[in-house]
């Protein structure tokens, strides 16, 4: 028996000693959720029962690959696809009603060899960051054998009623209320952050967290968010592969557990026009095979040089693939937060502090790297680890901020995966790990004292990255400004931000690195241009049917009402110019609407070919986004107006309040 044999002999035994009855590879296709076919292990073998579970079915399966996006890389009757094992995430048990499966984390490909999914390249990228890494150390004089990224992602959601959130097709449909006129208490009393959680979110909570922890994943963290019914919860950290998975678990679980308690859990970025909008903040950092954490500024004056290295080497990635970071968070749903004046705009900057950013200034303006390094040795027991104390005062605007001994990547939508963004931030800081070893190489063969070397080579980093660093209020619109002055990039929507994917110069650093083939992204690119332009699509058909079927109806009954109260008043001699002037408001938002209906209607008639992702989006952006802005606008305006008994769509006021 082969070790794989073995390995799947006892993982069956394993299972099914705790009542499983089928096994899954369970993988992560483009779409961004996850997708899983199940066997059973019962067989047939000379016409009798028994259990089977081989190496070779451990490995590899074969689900249909046609149904999944490949972005044109596979034709559909070449459909076959693979799913491979992933040794590096541990195998977990689902327990449902009826007994439990062995669910085997999996890589994705198709028959060709192309990658199909968010894992491969994500494993990929934590090899490279590895190897630059190690590199790195042993420059240093230190011996690693393997570096490994960690995430500790926080998860912000919505928790609503579930028998409001059923009579809001919108939310059911495209996961964000598409019409909704805001409530005059949103999140502007800034009273529920951090407030006390209320009985039914806790009861949720409570549930959730000790589910998640039978799958492994060690929820540690729960608390309210700024809007009404809006939360978070938070992991303890581990290697980044293995956090990846367990949050796309955890959002599949969130979602079963809410709807057990007749609840609805809203994973979307942005499910409320006006009201705070949810993100998944990608806490990051490296850690060697000993468990030091890279980014910990650390304790001697040898660790905090180190430090200052890896630092820069952060800034250094950060700052030239600013526009690959921003295309790894961008999709629809981000579109509506990034840049809303509740979270990080669109352009991607670091957040260092005062105390960090001074240190690297006075590197940069240079009294003498020997000055410097004297400086940092000598006060590094003291300077450095009050890092941490300078970063309570957090920047809460900052899309990419240093908490102390992390990253905090807070511009990562909260229903996606975190697969991509942390791929491309890991290819990103490879490659800066990469030139500053050279740098640091040749330094040292020209026998340059190691720490001074090393600060000579964090101050070149810093140079060059220092427009990457901003400190100051994200939101505002002199940072934009100033930004632009900069030659930081600030692409406001996805179709824009995700041609990053194509340029020459990411096709580059991907192949260089084994990571993705050129043909791979742009399968990419098409795949996430399609899956916008789908988005919109649904939103506005989904708009028009809910005004056609709802909104209008219930419009021409409170006009019906009005005009009926004119009349009587009239009848009985009264005084009515006030109702006159209102009902002819009323008709006039009424005409509006109608005449706005036509337009999303023409706009969606008048798309470009779905094969010409490219153009349409561009027309789904320039003529479908603003048509739906004016249809929700006079919708809204008539939800205002309109008697509550006669609105067919549960209000902002009852999700948020009830
Ligand atoms: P906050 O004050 O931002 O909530 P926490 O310390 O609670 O900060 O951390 C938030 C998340 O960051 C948690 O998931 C935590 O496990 C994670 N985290 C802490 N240290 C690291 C690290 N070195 N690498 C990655 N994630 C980390
Ligand atoms: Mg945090």
């Amino acid at each position: 028996m082969g070790l794989a044999d073995a390995v799947a002999q006892a993982m069956k035994e394993w299972a099914m000693e705790r009542g499983a009855t089928h096994f899954t590879h369970w993988f992560q296709p483009l779409t961004g959720a996850t997708a899983e076919k199940h066997d059973a292990f019962l067989s047939l073998c000379d016409g009798k029962a028994i259990e089977r579970f081989s190496g070779s079915m451990l490995i590899q399966a074969e689900p249909d690959a046609s149904s999944f996006p490949s972005g044109g890389m596979r034709s559909t009757f070449e459909a076959r696809g693979y799913t491979a094992w992933d040794p590096t995430s541990p195998a977990f048990l689902v327990f449902d009603e009826v007994g439990c499966t062995l669910t085997i984390p999996s890589v994705f490909v198709s028959y060709t060899g192309d990658v199909l999914d968010k894992k491969t390249p994500l494993l990929r990228s934590m090899r490279e960051l590895s190897r630059a890494a190690v590199r790195v150390l042993g420059l240093m004089g230190r011996r690693a054998r393997r570096v490994t990224p960690t995430l500790g992602p926080e998860q912000e959601y919505f928790l609503i009623r579930r028998d409001l959130y059923v009579r809001r097709p919108d939310l059911e449909v495209a996961g964000r209320t598409v019409l909704g006129s805001a409530p005059p208490k949103g999140q502007q009393l800034e009273d529920n952050y951090f407030g006390a959680i209320d009985a039914r979110a806790l009861e949720y909570m409570a549930a959730l967290e000790r589910e998640a922890w039978k799958l492994g994943i060690p929820l540690k963290t729960r608390h309210n968010e700024v809007a009404p019914h809006q939360y978070e919860c938070a992991p303890i950290f581990q290697a980044l592969n293995i956090s990846c998975d367990q949050n796309q678990m955890l959002m599949d679980l969130m979602r079963r557990l809410a709807k057990e308690r007749g609840l609805a859990v809203l994973l979307h970025e942005k499910p409320f026009a006006g009201v705070n909008g949810s993100g998944k903040h990608n806490n990051w950092s490296m850690q060697d095979e000993t468990g030091r954490n890279l980014l910990d500024p650390g304790r001697s004056p040898e660790e905090n040089v180190e430090f200052l290295f890896f630092l820069g080497a952060v800034l250094r990635g950060v700052h030239r693939r600013a526009a690959l970071l921003r295309a790894g968070i961008a999709h629809a749903g981000n579109d509506h937060r990034l840049g809303a004046n509740e979270a990080p705009p669109a352009i991607i900057s670091a957040f260092l502090g005062d105390r960090l950013t001074l240190i690297l200034d006075t590197l940069l303006e240079g009294r003498t790297v020997a000055a410097v390094a004297e400086e940092v040795i000598q006060t590094g027991v003291e300077v450095l680890p009050a890092v941490r104390k300078d970063n309570s005062d957090r920047n809460r605007t900052s899309p990419f901020a240093f908490t102390g001994n992390k990253f905090e990547f807070r511009a990562v939508g909260s229903s996606q995966s975190s697969a991509t963004p942390m791929t491309y931030l890991n290819l990103a800081v490879a490659e800066a790990l990469d030139e500053m070893a050279e740098q640091l190489d040749a330094r040292l063969r020209a026998g340059e004292d190691r720490t001074q070397a090393i600060l000579s080579v964090v101050k070149e980093a810093y140079a060059d990255a220092k427009p990457v660093v901003f400190n100051g209020d994200n939101y505002s619109e002199a940072w934009a400004q100033e930004a632009a002055r900069r030659g930081l990039p600030n692409e406001r929507v996805t179709p824009g931000a995700l041609k990053a994917l194509i340029e020459d110069d990411t096709k580059a650093l991907f192949e260089r690195y084994g990571v993705l083939k050129p043909h791979e992204l742009d399968a990419r690119y098409r795949i996430e241009l399609e899956k916008f332009n789908r988005m919109l699509d649904i939103e506005a058909v989904q708009m028009l049917r809910m005004v056609k079927t709802g909104a209008l109806p219930a419009a021409w009954r409170q006009q019906t009402l009005l005009a009926d109260a004119i009349l009587k008043c009239e009848a009985a001699g009264l005084e009515c110019a006030a109702q006159r002037e209102e009902l002819a408001i009323y008709t006039g938002l009424i005409q509006d609407a109608i005449r706005f209906v036509d337009e999303v209607r023409q706009a969606l008639a008048g798309a470009p070919d779905e094969h010409a992702c490219a153009e349409k989006a561009r027309h789904q952006v320039a003529v479908l986004r603003p048509a739906m802005g004016r249809l929700r606008g006079a919708c809204d305006t008539l939800e205002r107006r309109t008697d509550e008994a006669l609105w067919p769509f549960p209000s902002y006021h009852q999700l948020l309040f009830q």
